[in-house]
């Protein structure tokens, strides 16, 4: 069966190489541990230099936080997520605890 990659509809940590006008643009970013979902594919950029492509919208290449009630399999099965900053990083706020 096909899985449709869920998407980055929004993502505050404008601090982020990959963030553009709160947008993620890398192809696929990969979230958490069992517990934690954090971006684990968020890259502080000091002199705000940016990576990942203009015309991407960043999707959930895999998530490991099998506790949210949207993560089938290590996938994450939303219709799309919201990041936002947590601490000195960005974490999905789209978790929800099963
Ligand atoms: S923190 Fe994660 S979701 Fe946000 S722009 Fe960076 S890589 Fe994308
Ligand atoms: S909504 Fe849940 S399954 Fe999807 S990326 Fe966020 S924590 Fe993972
Ligand atoms: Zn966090």
């Amino acid at each position: 069966m096909a899985i449709a990659m869920s998407k980055i509809l929004s993502c505050s940590v404008k601090e982020c190489a990959y963030n553009v006008n709160d947008k993620c643009h890398t192809l696929a970013i990969t979230v958490g541990d069992g517990s934690h979902p954090a971006c684990d594919t968020y890259c502080y950029s000091k002199n705000q230099a940016k990576g990942g492509a203009p015309d991407v919208t960043g999707g959930v290449g895999a998530c490991k936080t099998d506790a949210c009630k949207f993560n089938k399999s290590f996938e994450c099965a939303a219709s799309g997520i919201n990041v936002g900053p947590h601490g000195g990083h960005a974490d999905c706020r789209t978790f929800a605890q099963r």
